[in-house]
């Protein structure tokens, strides 16, 4: 992996960085240029506008590797409530949420309370072991379905994000036991990892919402590909078993080596869509709607930006300098 990426990527999970970025507050253009806002309202109304261009959106209240249990709390309250906002808004068959199951408890230990299995999350991977790993799995378990039952209520549905490699398993398990009440789950898959071929035929069953993307976290080459060309083919792989099955594909990439092949398959434009992310291409995003694609957009919201946007960088090292001329009030 490129060295600057993978610097950058540490410094996502880095507390002393968050808290030393977040407090030096980077100009608003920065952070705007990805994320819609702080508040649910915010969010809607960016929403409102993308939805106004033709395309679906799914929200993402901003947080993750969540320490302690009042935060998880706030997390799932804050979901119920930008969900109440898009069913009063009348657009619930349009607009969807994602979450972070590490933003609804999934490191917390026995007692949801802080402590060592939330600790160990916030320094790094957030893979936890025994009795801790199991009680926080059940806490974002519980969370995640009290988020579903009030989508259920709305009319919208809930895709749950893939998070590094060390949740991948506990993820994918709330997600099937989710998908026994609410089929309409969202999973996602990482075409980096190297179990994802296998993962994408278990889940190209009928009705099943698989989002794929490449992977935003650094992952060791022991369970990763490394290179841009072997994720890329991994990628490709991995769409023609989704489009294989009976499910409904979304690629969720800005690669037009990816998309532009994808967009000449039979069926794509009726059966599948394309994601990308809030401030990301939006050209190609309207180019696609034109063309008859459904597109969904990624639209963040909320305070804690800090992890999002440094993933963001990580893909893109060519706005670092942009990022810290911004840092400097330049
Ligand atoms: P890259 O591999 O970064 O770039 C490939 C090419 O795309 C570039 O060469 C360029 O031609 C084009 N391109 C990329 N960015 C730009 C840009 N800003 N402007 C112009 N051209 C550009 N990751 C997870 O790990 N878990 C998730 O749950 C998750 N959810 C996601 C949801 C959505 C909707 C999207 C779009 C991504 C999500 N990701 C997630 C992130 C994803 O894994 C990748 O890290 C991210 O999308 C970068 O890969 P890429 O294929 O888009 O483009």
């Amino acid at each position: 992996m490129n060295p600057l990426r993978s610097a950058i990527l540490a410094a996502a999970r880095s507390d002393r960085l968050r808290t030393a970025i977040t407090a030096a507050r980077p100009t608003r253009a920065v952070v705007d240029r990805f994320v819609a806002g702080e508040t649910a309202a915010d969010a809607l109304r960016v929403a409102r506008a993308l939805v106004a261009t033709g395309c679906v959106v799914s929200l993402d209240h901003l947080g993750e590797d969540v320490t302690d249990a009042s935060e998880a709390g706030r997390a799932v309250d804050a979901y119920r409530e930008v969900i109440t906002a898009i069913a009063d808004a009348g657009l619930a068959d349009r607009v969807e949420v994602s979450v972070k199951l590490s933003a609804l408890g999934q490191a917390l230990g026995a007692a949801g309370s802080q402590g060592a299995a939330g600790a160990q999350g916030a320094a790094g991977s957030h893979g936890v072991g025994g009795e801790q790993a199991a009680a926080g799995e059940q806490i974002a378990r519980e969370h995640a379905a009290a988020i579903c039952a009030a989508a259920a209520e709305a009319g919208t549905t809930v895709t749950v994000d893939a998070e590094d490699h060390t949740t991948t398993d506990a993820t994918l398990r709330v997600v099937a036991a989710l998908r026994e009440t609410w089929p309409w789950v969202g999973a996602v898959l990482q075409a980096q990892l190297r179990r994802t071929e296998d993962d994408c035929r278990a889940l190209a069953g009928a009705g099943s919402r698989v989002r794929l993307c490449k992977g935003a976290y650094a992952e060791p080459e022991s369970v990763a590909y490394d290179t841009a060309g072997d994720v890329r083919a991994s990628f490709a792989r991995c769409a023609g078993i989704l489009l294989d099955g009976a499910g409904h594909p979304m690629f969720a990439t800005h690669d037009p080596a990816l998309i532009r092949p994808l967009t000449q398959l039979p069926g794509v434009s009726t059966r599948a869509e394309f994601q990308m992310l809030y401030g990301v291409r939006p050209d190609e995003q309207r180019r696609l709607v034109g063309e008859g694609h459904t597109v969904r957009v990624y639209v963040p919201y909320g305070t804690q930006w800090y992890g999002y946007l440094m993933r963001r960088l990580a893909e893109r090292p060519a706005n670092v300098g942009f990022f810290v001329r911004a840092l400097a009030g330049r």
